[in-house]
């Protein structure tokens, strides 16, 4: 057991999720007390957008983001940028626009419209100078093009979930951007080739995340069979992310807890 003194933050949780319905506190509860302290709500959509603010108001220590995933970009709507812009400007902690991006490996909307939908809230973030919160699947080449056309500042965005290669992180290390790292880290099957690129992430550009519910850590997995990840599994990706780095846990703990609390501008708990 670790001291709860540790404080984690967790960069990415789908809590808006039917998943959470029936015990979404309790969660959040059981993840402060494992020293999962922040918790950044990640929306997809506009609905789950509004969905997250009014978690807000019934968490204080949780932040959210605001935007369109690129698996919904066929219903986002010109005025939902509007509406984006509103919810950011009038909520301190709607702390980054996203999660948006590119996913060109399930395709569930189609590309043109998800590189509009992109561009859209590229160019909504630059005008607000607001953190952008990104998820790129298969769609590296257009990903890095559009973000160079809208973006100057890189520090000002985090790659989410990143799994890709050598090459693509490399690539954003470059650029400036923040690396976003979940349990998909510690899949001896998928994560393998993630372990010795770890160790090439700036310190100071590394965010970890659990994603959940989604892409619960392996070896949690295999113990108490259930496929649902939770916030406070942060403490078991972080543990694991630190031994592959050849660091303690409080370290790299108060390291990415540091790093997020730079990249979403949140001070004295507020942005
Ligand atoms: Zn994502």
């Amino acid at each position: 057991m670790h001291s709860s003194a540790v404080k984690l933050f967790d960069i990415g949780v789908n809590l808006t999720s039917s998943q959470f319905d029936k015990d979404r506190a309790a969660l959040v509860e059981s993840a402060a007390r494992v020293g999962v302290e922040n918790i950044v709500i990640t929306s997809t959509n506009v609905k789950e957008t509004q969905n997250a603010i009014e978690l807000l108001a019934e968490f204080p220590n949780l932040y959210a983001t605001a935007g369109c995933h690129p698996h919904d970009a066929k219903e986002f709507l010109p005025e939902h940028i509007d509406f984006l812009q509103r919810v950011y400007q009038q909520n301190s902690r709607v702390v980054a626009i996203g999660e948006c991006g590119l996913d060109y490996n399930r395709d569930f909307s189609p590309r043109d419209i998800q590189r509009l939908v992109f561009v859209q809230q590229l160019q909504l973030a630059e005008q607000l100078h607001a953190p952008l919160f990104l998820h790129q699947r298969d769609a590296h080449a257009d990903f890095v093009q559009l973000l160079q056309q809208h973006i100057s500042d890189f520090s000002k965005t985090v790659v989410h979930c990143f799994t890709g290669e050598a090459q693509e992180l490399q690539t954003y290390i470059e650029m400036g951007c923040y690396i976003g790292i979940t349990g998909w880290v510690c899949d001896e099957r998928r994560g393998q080739h993630l372990l010795p690129l770890l160790a090439n992430i700036p310190a100071d550009r590394l965010l970890i995340e659990t994603d959940a519910p989604y892409l619960i850590p392996r070896h949690i997995q295999k113990k108490n069979k259930s496929r649902r990840n939770q916030p406070s599994y942060l403490v078991d990706i972080c543990e694991f992310i630190a031994q592959q780095l050849g660091i303690s846990f409080a370290q790299l703990a108060s390291q990415t807890r540091q790093n997020s609390l730079r990249f979403f501008q949140i001070n004295n708990n507020y942005k």
